[in-house]
């Protein structure tokens, strides 16, 4: 449950306005009704969606959160009796791979015996582009994909449902403001674009991304889905919440320097089928959000309202603090055990994932779940 000071924006429907989108607040364990409530600047939130809010910009993201804090007068609906949609339209999807745990422990799986960094992660933040179309809120159903991939020990792809399906637990940040496109985004203009946080699970088929990921990278092995939680936590609510960054103290690109870098102290928590199998800490994570918008835009690329930047995988020094299940089961060699004697390597159909996030203090910061079906072909 959040806080009463938390105060996550999000879309949500219920039964007393059948259909209708509305924009609300999450306390405790209620939904402030937005497009009813006495707040500052209420066209903003009269359209379903929270775009037009996240173009607003700090002045008014401030404004309407002070008024919050204040008590704004409302209508409130229990939290039980909202349905969640997507809370923004998500412009464009970027995953980074920011764990410097999480890469080096893809890269002894995927080249061992090498250097478990490839040589240009310790200069920049590396990323892919996702799909955007394809993200979807917390509670969608993830049908298994299909595509092209290798039988073990076969040499030619079959094209069929992925046998090795996976998780991998992020944090995402939500971009409001645009910026101009030829102009880069300092690391210092960060807060004046990034309005706040979801969380992110980047579905991941390992067999077909296997197959496929070289030259150019992930393709069907991620596009298929991306799920995120209905509430985003305003950076504003997370003031206490910052770190120093590993990365701070290297030899960096000017443009990749921060007068402060800073991270958040965020633990995920990773359940499968309701059991906790990882506590992936974000603390840890070596790029910080900050140089992350830095490297996107360092080539004049423009930002969107409603882009979605994720930190890549979220993964710790711990054996139980890593983020995906190829990590937890080193490639598939060592099934997870759960509860009761269950043991998964891969997810199975009709398992359910959720990851849920706190901070240091025990504050809720929501979660992102999602069933998993059988393949259509
Ligand atoms: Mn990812």
């Amino acid at each position: 449950m959040f806080d009463a000071e938390t105060l996550p924006f999000g879309v949500f429907t219920a039964l007393d306005r059948p259909g209708v989108r509305r924009v609300g607040v999450a306390v405790e364990d209620r939904v402030l009704d937005l497009s009813q409530a006495r707040i500052p600047h209420p066209a903003l939130f009269a359209y379903g969606s929270l775009d037009p809010f996240l173009v607003s910009g700090p002045e008014v993201w401030d404004r309407v959160r002070s008024a919050l804090l204040e008590g704004a007068g409302g209508p409130y609906l229990p939290m039980s009796e909202v349905t969640m949609c997507l809370p923004f339209t998500v412009a464009d999807y970027v995953d980074f791979y920011a764990s410097e745990y999480h890469a080096a422990n893809l890269g002894r799986l995927f080249r061992p015996g090498g250097d478990p960094l490839t040589h240009n992660w310790r200069y920049q933040p590396l990323a892919y582009h996702g799909r955007a179309g394809t993200v979807v809120v917390s509670g969608t159903a993830i049908v298994r994909p299909s595509g092209p991939h290798l039988i073990e020990g076969g040499s030619e792809p079959v094209f069929g449902p992925s046998e090795r399906l996976d998780l991998e637990a992020e944090l995402g940040f939500v971009v409001g403001v645009p910026s101009a496109l030829g102009t880069p985004v300092p690391t210092g203009a960060f807060a004046d674009h990034v309005f706040g946080i979801c969380l992110v699970n980047d579905w991941s088929a390992r067999d077909l991304q296997a197959w496929e990921y070289l030259p150019l990278g992930p393709f069907l092995g991620k596009s298929f889905a991306t799920s995120v939680s209905p509430w985003v936590v305003p950076l504003a609510a997370l003031g206490d919440a910052r770190v120093p960054v590993p990365s701070g103290s290297g030899n960096l690109a000017p443009y990749l320097r921060e007068d402060a870098p800073w991270g958040l102290d965020i633990t995920l928590e990773v359940r499968l089928n309701g059991e906790p199998i990882s506590r992936p800490p974000y603390r840890s994570t070596h790029w910080s959000p900050a140089q992350m918008v830095a490297h996107l835009t360092a080539n004049g690329a423009a930002l969107r309202p409603g882009d979605l930047i994720a930190s890549g995988t979220v993964s710790g020094p711990g054996g139980e603090e890593v983020g995906s299940l190829i990590e937890l089961t080193h490639g598939g060699e060592r099934p997870v055990v759960l509860p009761g004697g269950v043991t998964r390597t891969w997810i199975e159909d009709y398992d359910e994932v959720a990851i849920s996030a706190s901070l240091a203090g025990g504050r809720y910061l929501g979660e992102v779940s999602g069933r998993v079906l059988p393949a259509v072909v």
